[in-house]
């Protein structure tokens, strides 16, 4: 049987860091991936296909020139799924490339089967042929991420009623759409395919979607995609759903509504991918949702020498948080030194147009008793902006009275996720109001709305606590 330090389940984001880590730190580690090929479902059906579909969307439909050429102009005139899916396979290939020859370079060994816990320190490994074989290693990173939720009364058939990895499987550009749940994951799909002009209609059950999201940039955007013709059901459940007689499903909800349409996607919730792992074989219980809990600090379950990174392990559920917490638990597992994690990491939501935040909301500020003042400003103020033709786009600061510390940056419009990172910069750092007052910035930038908006809030703010930014 082949012994390992570590043995990683799940080559995503999270099982990827783990093992380089591992690997960087003079480790021996395997890594065990069911699918075909290594990459997770960031690579496969999650970020990566989902960002290369948004940018092949922004790009054909010449969204971003819109400003300029008029609602009508497009890049590419009759958009089909076989544009979209063109890209997508180049990019895919070129992403997995990269990540074998990652894992080759630091001396990662790859096996490609279903991994099973025999007991706490051996898995039973089976390949696509039906043979099987053992592994054992003195520690396990649980990365298996997580799949999407498919309750039984949802008659999905993968071309006219998909879940988001049958989407990007089975690329098409429906006439209408209709998408179930106003997360993260549906709220992308609904405005991507809303720029190619595919009427779609959103249903959400709670009365206020992406609640983590400051609630003036969800006002915003929700303003934004109405004007632009998105439906949104808001506060309906959906009770089931039926084939009509054209064979288009027709998504019947709670008010008695009734929404018929081309394609349905059903996007509410994923479930850890944690049900074939044999969990009961070492002692681990998964939540209801097939989850597994961790300790936060170090990324380890109830048995200490098996961590669990990722969204297996549930919120934040991103590539990027997911990474991080597969490299501390490779760092915990070796005792390798650990500086303390930054206090705030910053979300990006790549809908169009895209969304990002990192700090606190207004909501949480007021939460916490802080006493703090905004400053907004738009993106159409900037000069970059007039010459991007952007229309809409705006970036909210909040800074705390008195110390005038940076609380939060949030951002929506075009090259938010990007623009974030200085605000993460100057709010990790403990940054303050000044130092967007008086850093000259590049010129003419979207960043120098992050000047605009600072002395927005400097002007709202009583004489007493905004005195040393005059
Ligand atoms: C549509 C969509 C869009 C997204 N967009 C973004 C984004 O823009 N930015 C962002 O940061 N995040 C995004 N995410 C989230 C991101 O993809 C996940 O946070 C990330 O993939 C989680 O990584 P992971 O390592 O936990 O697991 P995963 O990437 O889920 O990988 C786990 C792997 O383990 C394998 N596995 C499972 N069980 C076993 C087993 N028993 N044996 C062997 N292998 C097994 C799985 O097949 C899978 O390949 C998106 C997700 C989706 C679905």
């Amino acid at each position: 049987m082949a012994s390992y330090e570590l043995a990683v389940i799940g080559s995503g984001p999270a099982g990827r860091r783990a093992a380089i880590q591992a690997a960087k730190l003079g480790r021996s580690v395997v890594v065990i991936e069911n699918r075909l090929r290594v990459g997770g479902v960031s690579v496969h059906t999650g970020t990566i296909p989902s960002k290369t579909l948004r940018e092949t969307v922004l790009n054909l439909s010449g969204w971003r020139e819109r400003g300029f050429y008029g609602l009508s102009y497009r890049v590419k005139k009759d958009i089909e799924g076989k544009d979209l899916g063109a890209r997508l396979r180049m990019t895919l290939d070129h992403e997995i490339e990269v990540l074998e020859h990652q894992f080759a370079r630091n001396g990662v060994k790859t096996i490609g089967g279903v991994a099973r816990f025999r007991d706490p320190n051996r898995l039973a490994v089976t390949d696509a042929a039906g043979e099987t074989t053992e592994v054992e290693a003195a520690r396990i990173v649980i990365a298996v991420g997580t799949r999407p939720f498919r309750p039984p009364h949802i008659p999905f058939n993968e071309e006219t009623i998909v879940d988001s990895d049958t989407l990007v499987s089975n690329l098409r550009v429906p006439r209408s759409l209709t998408v179930i749940g106003a997360g993260v994951i549906g709220i992308e799909y609904a405005t991507i395919f809303s720029a190619l002009d595919v009427p779609v209609t959103l249903v959400e059950p709670r009365e206020r979607f992406l609640e983590f999201v400051d609630r003036e940039i969800i006002e915003e955007f929700q303003h934004d995609l109405r004007k632009r013709g998105v439906n949104f059901r808001i506060g309906c459940k959906l009770d089931h759903v039926e084939m009509g007689q054209d064979g288009k499903p027709v998504a019947l909800l709670s008010d008695g509504r009734q929404i018929k349409s081309d394609m349905l996607l059903y996007a509410a919730g994923r479930i850890g991918a944690t049900d074939g792992l044999g969990l009961d074989a070492c002692g681990i219980t998964p939540d209801d949702r097939g989850r597994l809990t961790v300790d936060p600090r170090t990324f380890q379950t109830s048995v200490p020498h098996i961590y669990a990174a990722g969204d297996v392990i549930g919120f934040p559920s991103l590539a990027s948080t997911s990474m991080e917490q597969g490299r501390i638990a490779a760092c915990h597992a070796f005792n390798a030194h650990m500086p303390p994690a930054p206090d705030f990491f910053p979300y990006g939501i790549y809908s169009v147009p895209e969304m990002s935040m990192v700090g606190l909301t207004e909501d949480e500020a007021r939460a916490r008793k802080i006493s703090y003042e905004s400053g907004i400003a738009r993106f159409r103020e900037t000069s970059r902006g007039h010459i991007m033709g952007l229309e809409s786009g705006m970036m909210k600061l909040l800074f705390e009275l008195g110390t005038r510390k940076l609380l939060g940056v949030h951002i929506l419009g075009e090259g938010a996720t990007e623009l974030i990172h200085i605000g993460q910069a100057v709010l990790n750092l403990g940054g303050t109001l000044d130092y967007f007052v008086e850093n000259t910035f590049n010129y003419p930038t979207l960043a120098e709305a992050y000047k605009i908006a600072a002395l927005d809030a400097f002007n709202r703010m009583p004489a007493a606590a905004s005195k040393a930014a005059s």
